[in-house]
């Protein structure tokens, strides 16, 4: 018996988002994940940011880690010179931006990974 269930809720509590780390606050609205997979029980919290990333991105049944599959997808793309070579990267603590440093060119930028900064990179670049 298999089952998964993704019900959107409003956090009455703090929670930790399992894919960026970033702490749900009490009023934010996030994503419970329970169900069973390969006979384990699970049951985490995921932002609603990272519920449409892995909508979008995950495919498999595990999840990936949140910079890779950031990397990966091509949502942080060099302004200036289009590479995915980061030689540096480091989050904001809210999980919303990460400073990048292009490997190819210098360029350095903030990455906008609120869910409509994702989804403006991904309506860009198809
Ligand atoms: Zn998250
Ligand atoms: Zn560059």
């Amino acid at each position: 018996m298999s089952f998964w269930n993704s019900v959107k809720r409003k956090a009455r509590k703090e929670h930790t988002c399992k894919y960026c780390g970033k702490k749900i606050k009490k009023g934010e609205e996030y994503s419970r994940e329970t169900g069973i997979y390969e006979g384990d029980f699970n049951d985490y919290c995921l932002c609603l940011r990272c519920r449409f990333l892995v909508d979008e991105f995950e495919h498999d049944d595990y999840l990936h880690e949140f910079a890779d599959t950031l990397i990966d997808n091509d949502l942080m793309l060099c302004p200036a010179c289009g590479t995915s070579n980061l030689s540096e990267w480091e989050f904001t603590d809210d999980m919303q931006s990460c400073e990048c440093e292009c490997d190819n060119c210098g360029e350095k930028w903030v990455a906008d990974l609120s869910i409509e900064g994702i989804k403006r990179i991904i309506t860009s670049t198809r």
